[in-house]
């Protein structure tokens, strides 16, 4: 079975165009939501946080990701200590999720794809884009947050130009006909290079 990584900045839509490759029958792994339901469930995930992060990384058993997030905003030492804490965990999780799927090809949606490296464990990769106005106003739209907090975010993130390089197919998911269309294209192509 071939894995197909799927990403993009924040509010590009990944997770739209995940959805439409749910409804081709591609069988799709979004990555944060699974470490977020790890993070809460795995007790030696929790453990290795609050070893970190302290007690209070967690509130009513829930991982607080607000206070997470803050800790490790500018200090790349403690994000690597929560990525090595994550990350095997979700890739554990991610390969026996594969193994009880019946498909050509899985989808794995991950905000951090080529950033980390991660793209490399993929067979092929797309990546959705979308100018970053849009992208600013679709979370402001979705979400309780700020422009300027967006914007930190978006810092974080690689630019699209330096993404594009790495990615098999790009959507630009601007109105969502052309972009199901895209991903009607892409999945006839997957299913026929695979
Ligand atoms: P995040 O990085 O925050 O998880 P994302 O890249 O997964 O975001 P989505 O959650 O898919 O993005 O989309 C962000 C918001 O924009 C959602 O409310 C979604 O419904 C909306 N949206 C996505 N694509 C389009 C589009 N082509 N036209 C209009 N709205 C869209």
């Amino acid at each position: 079975m071939k894995i197909v990584g799927l990403t993009g900045g924040i509010g590009s839509g990944k997770t739209t165009v995940a959805n439409m490759f749910a409804e081709e029958g591609v069988p799709i792994y979004i990555a944060d939501i699974e470490a977020r339901n790890l993070s809460n469930t795995l007790p030696i995930i929790r453990e290795e946080i609050i070893e970190i992060f302290g007690e209070a990384a967690y509130q009513n058993s829930i991982l607080d990701r607000k206070f997470i997030a803050d800790k490790v905003f500018n200090n790349t030492g403690l994000l690597e200590k929560l990525n090595s804490i994550i990350h095997p965990r979700i890739a554990e999780h991610f390969k026996e999720w594969t193994s009880k799927q019946n498909a050509t090809y899985v989808i794995k949606e991950a905000a951090i794809l080529f950033e980390n490296g991660g793209y490399k464990e993929c067979d092929y990769n797309i990546l959705v884009t979308a100018p970053k106005k849009t992208r600013i106003e679709r979370i402001l739209a979705r979400d309780e947050t700020t422009e300027s907090d967006i914007l930190k975010r978006m810092e974080n993130q690689w630019s699209d130009e330096r993404k594009e390089k790495f990615a098999d197919f790009t959507i630009i998911n601007i109105d969502l006909e052309s972009t199901r269309n895209a991903v009607k294209y892409i999945h006839k192509s997957l299913l026929e290079m695979i």
